[in-house]
This record gives structure tokens, sequence and C-alpha cells, in this order.
């Protein structure tokens, strides 16, 4: 990688926040008009920055409190890497390192998944099946010793309507898995807890407030 492959590759991640100078723009899509591979990276960091877009405020303030050895991780990574001798003012870097501490923040027990290793276990994809119009819905499972916690990606709940997930073990029991708000079309990522385990979880199911299947994934 040449310098100027590393410096776009650096800018990345503030770009996508909108943390950039006008001038540090303009360098930055004219080196990727002629750079497929920085495209690709940049196109392989857009789910995060659209996440961390899809995060309201009052959010975070509930949010999990990401694990020490990561925040150590980033700020390791941060003091690493070495600066260039004219470097601009230095106002990305802590840009970067809160957006990395919301996204594990985010993803809570799933850190292993961003950040590439952990001590969990990876999360598994889930095939999902929307049964109501307009709902559009991914998932993924982690598995811990308590039991399993799914990650539900999806949009287009009634707004303001609570659902109900429920997850059904191999002998066809259902136990609860927690409740969410629907919030229409903004995306929302909602992490659910219970106490099956992944070897006993056979599907989940998401109920609207009469008891109708919305969504069901298969375990
Ligand atoms: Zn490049």
């Amino acid at each position: 990688m040449n310098d100027s492959h590393r410096t776009i590759r650096e800018q990345l991640g503030a770009y996508l926040l909108g943390g950039l100078t006008a001038p540090e723009e303009t360098a930055l899509g004219a080196h990727l008009d002629g750079c497929p591979d920085c495209r690709a990276e940049l196109d392989d960091l857009r789910p995060v920055a659209d996440a961390l877009a899809g995060v309201a405020p009052q959010d975070l303030a509930h949010a999990p409190a990401p694990p020490p050895f990561l925040i150590e991780r980033v700020l390791d990574e941060v003091r690493r890497t070495p600066r260039p001798a004219a470097a601009p003012p230095r106002r990305r870097a802590p840009l970067l390192v809160a957006a990395a501490v919301v996204v594990a923040a985010l993803v809570g027990g799933g850190v292993g998944f961003i950040a590439g290793t952990g001590p969990d276990a990876p999360r598994e994809a889930v095939a999902v099946r929307t049964l109501a119009g307009g709902v559009q819905a991914s998932a993924t499972v982690i598995p811990h010793t308590w039991g399993i916690e799914i990650t539900l990606d999806a949009d287009g709940f009634t707004a303001g309507t609570p659902y109900r997930v429920v997850v059904i073990d191999d002998a066809g029991r259902t136990v609860g898995a927690g409740e969410f708000l629907g919030t229409g079309a903004d995306p929302m990522v909602c992490n659910l807890n219970t106490s099956v385990l992944r070897a006993q979880a056979a599907g989940f199911d998401v109920l609207d407030p009469d008891g109708r299947v919305v969504v069901h994934g298969e375990l």
C-alpha cells in the first residue's frame, strides 16, 4: 500500500461520518475515482456508518459499556499509528475512536464479530421469514453459556407498537426473549436475550400485540 492509499484509508471512516474538511473531501473523492481498492474499502465501512446514523442519542445512554479490553485495543491502535511529519490537526482520531467504541457498545457481546477476535463464539446468520407486508428483517445469533442472544436488524414494524419475541426450543416450548417497539421506516437494531441454549433452540418468532407471527427465524 503506498502512502496515498494509506492516507485515504485512514480518512474513510471520518468521511462517512461527515468529519472531513472540504479540501480533504475533494482530495479523497479524486483518489476514489481512480482507485477501485479504496472504493471497495469504503463500501465495507459504509454499513458501520449507516448503523451509527441510526442510533438515537437516548439509546446510547442505555447501551452496554464496551469491554475494557476493546477500549485498550482501540487506543493502542491509535497510539501505534505513525503520524506523518506535517500532519494536519488531529481531529479525526478521536472521532474514529468514538465511532469504534459506539459500534462496540451496539454489538454488545458480538464484539468478536466486528473486531475479528474475541472471547465470544462467532455470530451465526439466521434464516428469517417475514410474514407481514413492509417488514424487512435479518438476524444473527450468538450462543452464550447462559442462553442465546439474537440481534434483530429490521425496519417496517409499525411505529409505537410493542412486539414480543419468543424462542421456540426443540421440545416446542416457547420462552420469552424480550420486547421492542416498532420504529416504522426507521431501521432498528435490537438485542434480545433468552435462557434457551443454542443446542436446544429451534427458532424464534416476533409476535404482534394480537399474537400473530410477524417474523420467524429458523435456528
Ligand atoms: Zn487507493
